[in-house]
């Protein structure tokens, strides 16, 4: 037997290595079985360069539960004496201190990759590896129980390969239940490239036919993974249903997705995956941070706000690229060179896939506008790169139901809504219903209105804007209809100075008490009498407000009430009135009809507009 010190220098790092992985214990699976699954892959290279000439045999990998112990078992290349002592000495453990003195406090990158085959300490009071190398060499045990001392013995193993056996500590017998285990192989090792084999499991087959029929239990071998997931393989042969499959093997129970974009890339980095478009629910933050993120195959995380833009934590599925460093902290990721062309390639794939939808069949991506809208327009809103190819793609709808390109729309209003300024005014509404009056008027004059009722639509606009320069939005019920596109064009009021004093008297009693700010305007006869408009500089403040949730009170619910002195009932019915009083009430009778056009006569004042009809008609 050899006895020895692990490292002369070390102060004992395995307390260190307990205290600060606490958080990311679990891992320690993962390393073991991937470092099963690295001397196995190496098994293999080696034979098919013809170095290595026997048997491959079995090459599964088997976790195996026992009383007190956890084994990870391989028929990978093995170790011989030498390769033990500089691999489990030396190298594993000065990678491991290496690594903790560098990131010993920042806990969140110890998950990721790195500690190895050290990490086994944090659940184990003690470590046997049982190894017998591929060349010609006798087989060792190397034992340590969690100090610098450790131990080399021969050992009778007849097989080549590795066993790792975890005598597992008692704060952490969690890694001694069967579901524990399973749990954890299928969130870390679901797509391992070797098979592996977690004991055994009773499959329920029928036979016979009516009262015949009886089940069979068999006991098969329990293989947790899936070693060629999908995304490995090559995009042309693969169908549809086999993408949809494989989502649902990523998320059982969600909705089949919309579409899809497989990934693949050999340089200047590596990179496969699936990236898929949910459907997407009214609760998107819901639908967030679902991409899994691998490395060869091996689970790292499901954070990767680092390496994918923001507004792509909305899709789903599946990267997997070796060339991400995963062992450093997150805010060096993001200035990462590789990290920064991986991040520009997603986007730019994912780009190329929806404007390539959207030439294949229009009609079809139209149907899909009112899932793909919000996505499309956080894209646009958030990555420069993006917006400036989803212009090609983009789609806003109008009342119609019909779809425009930004320079589509922009050809269509161009004849009728250019303003004096030479501005294009895009026309919108964000409930058709509600606004029925302004829209009705609005196509009267021949202009086109947008519906923009998405929850993205006020930064969109104001975003769009900004960036095309020659176009403002507009909501319709922002002014009279007259003034949404400012023309030069002046209608002559039918009433002389001293009679527009006068119905402004009148009105000015009524409106002051309401806040809001009364505007004499002569409009087109035909127009509504009284109309409520709120500016649209003002509201939009207002919302913008509301939606970082600053509540909405610091800008006040500003409204102007335009009274149209060219209508008949103003300047006609309403001067001719005798009593002051009858005056009054008709001005308010006017001025509450135009708060009920816009869904703002509530409460106690509807109920009082409802009593004086009433007793009007009687
Ligand atoms: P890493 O896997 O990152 O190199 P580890 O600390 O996990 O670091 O392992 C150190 C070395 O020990 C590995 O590089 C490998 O050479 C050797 N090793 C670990 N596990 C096995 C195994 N199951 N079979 C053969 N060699 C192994």
């Amino acid at each position: 037997m050899q006895k020895g010190n692990i490292s002369v220098q070390t102060e004992n790092i395995f307390p260190i290595i307990k205290q600060f992985l606490y958080s990311d214990q679990e891992i320690f699976l993962r390393e073991l079985v991937s470092n099963a699954v690295d001397a196995t892959m190496k098994l293999k290279t080696l034979a098919s360069k013809g170095e290595f000439k026997g048997e491959l045999g079995d090459l599964t990998i088997d976790v195996i539960l026992e009383e007190n112990t956890l084994t990870i078992k391989d028929h990978g290349i093995g170790m011989t004496s030498d390769e033990v002592l500089k691999y489990l000495n030396q190298v594993a453990f000065s990678s491991a201190q290496e690594f903790l003195d560098k990131y010993k406090d920042d806990a969140s990158v110890i998950g990721n990759f790195g500690l190895g085959f050290y990490s086994s300490f944090m659940v184990a009071d003690k470590v046997e590896v049982t190894t017998k190398s591929y060349k010609r060499a006798k087989a060792v045990t190397w034992a340590c129980s969690g100090d610098p001392e450790y131990t080399l013995d021969d050992a009778k193993k007849k097989d080549r390969g590795t066993e790792v056996k975890l005598h597992i500590s008692d704060e952490s017998k969690e890694y001694l239940e069967q579901n524990r285990i399973q749990e954890l192989l299928d969130k870390y090792c679901k797509f391992l490239p070797i098979e592996i084999r977690f004991g055994t499991k009773t499959e329920t087959t029928w036979e016979g036919e009516g009262d015949d029929r009886k089940s069979i239990e068999n006991e098969v071998d329990n293989i947790i993974n899936n070693t060629k997931p999908l995304w490995k393989r090559r995009p042309n042969n693969i169908k549809e249903e086999q993408y949809k499959e494989f989502y649902n093997e990523l998320y059982p129970l969600s909705q089949a997705p919309m579409f899809w974009i497989h990934l693949n890339i050999d340089f200047p980095f590596h990179l496969t995956g699936i990236l898929y478009f949910p459907k997407m629910s009214n609760n998107f933050e819901l639908q967030k941070n679902k991409i899994q993120l691998y490395s060869n195959q091996v689970y790292v995380t499901d954070e990767v706000k680092e390496i994918v833009p923001e507004f792509l934590t909305m899709l789903h599925g599946v990267i997997d690229s070796p060339d991400i460093p995963l062992n450093v902290s997150r805010s060096y990721l993001q200035s990462d060179a590789n990290v920064k062309k991986i991040t520009g390639y997603i986007t730019k794939k994912v780009a190329d896939k929806l404007y390539s939808l959207f030439k294949k069949d229009r009609e079809k991506y139209q149907e899909k506008w009112g899932d793909l809208g919000v996505f499309v327009k956080y894209g646009m809103i958030s990555e420069e790169k993006f917006y400036d190819k989803a212009l090609k793609f983009a789609l806003m709808k109008n009342t119609e139901d019909e779809f425009f390109t930004a320079d589509e729309y922009k050809e269509k209003i161009k004849s009728l809504q250019t303003d004096k300024h030479d501005k294009l005014i895009a026309l919108y509404t964000h409930e058709p219903k509600e606004h029925h009056s302004y829209l009705q008027s609005a196509k009267d004059k021949g202009y086109d209105v947008l519906i923009m009722d998405t929850v993205l639509d006020n930064h969109f606009m104001q975003h769009f804007e900004h960036k095309m320069g020659d176009i403002t939005f507009v909501r319709i019920d922002s002014d009279t209809v007259d003034n949404l596109v400012q023309k030069d064009e002046k209608v002559e009021s039918v009433l002389s100075e001293k009679e527009e004093e006068k119905v402004k008297g009148i009105f000015e009693n009524i409106i002051s008490k309401a806040g809001g700010s009364l505007q004499m305007k002569a409009l087109s006869p035909e127009d509504q009498p009284i109309q409520i408009t709120k500016p649209e500089f003002m509201r939009r403040m207002k919302e913008m407000q509301a939606l970082q949730g600053m509540g909405s009170d610091m800008f006040p619910d500003s409204f102007n009430v335009v009274v149209n002195t060219n209508h008949p009932l103003i300047a006609g019915k309403l001067l001719k009135t005798k009593t002051d009083e009858r005056r009054e009430a008709l001005a308010k009778y006017l001025y509450d009809l135009a708060l009920l056009n816009q869904n703002m006569l509530k409460g106690e004042d509807l109920s009082k507009f409802v009593g004086r009809s009433l007793e009007f008609l009687n």
